[in-house]
């Protein structure tokens, strides 16, 4: 499937070194003008490599769920707020007193937006569409709705939130499908 997802960053860092060598060659400053000529800009270019890692020990209920094919939320048991993803606490009644619940899955598209200018870590995924679905239960759901072609989403289509894989990356995640 073409250039590995290594080989795009490392293309796209030697282009920004390049173009700042060439800036710097040019003028013996990292100054140039930005796209439209009006500004001054002080260009540099730095690798942040960003690894992060967070506790994910009191929801890990829900990626088992995944494993099995299932999406968990949690309900607060006193409230009866939903809350997706899954949190261990409710804020609005201070306590950590939830039960898992297994969702439906089905709702209906209450807007979305197709993403064709990506951040750098999604830059090797197609065109894709984030959308928000107002779930049977009454609690809204932001994910990735799984198209063939982003025309075909539209505001009330019916989807259901299914466990897929993400490729080329193979993690188990959630999205939305249609299902009309
Ligand atoms: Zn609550």
């Amino acid at each position: 499937m073409g250039m590995s997802l290594e080989a795009k960053y490392e293309e796209f860092w030697r282009q920004a070194i390049k173009q700042l060598n060439d800036v710097v060659k040019a003028t013996g400053l990292p100054i140039a003008p930005d796209e439209k000529g009006q500004y001054s800009l002080w260009y540099d270019v730095r690798e942040l490599r960003l690894r992060f890692s967070i506790s994910v020990e009191r929801i890990k209920r829900f990626f088992e769920g995944l494993r099995e094919g299932k999406i968990y939320a949690t309900r607060c048991r006193r409230c009866g707020r939903y809350y997706f993803p899954p949190q261990a606490d409710c804020p609005y009644c201070r306590v950590s007193d939830m039960d898992w619940v297994e969702i439906s899955g089905e709702g209906e598209l209450l807007t979305y937006t197709v993403i064709n200018t990506k951040p750098l870590t999604f830059s090797h995924y197609p065109d894709y569409v984030v959308a928000i679905a107002r779930m049977r239960e009454g609690f809204n759901v932001l994910a990735w709705l799984r198209v063939d072609d982003p025309r075909k989403a539209r505001v009330g289509m019916k989807v259901k939130l299914q466990v897929v894989k993400r490729e080329p990356e193979g993690y188990l995640t959630y999205e939305f499908v249609p299902i009309e």
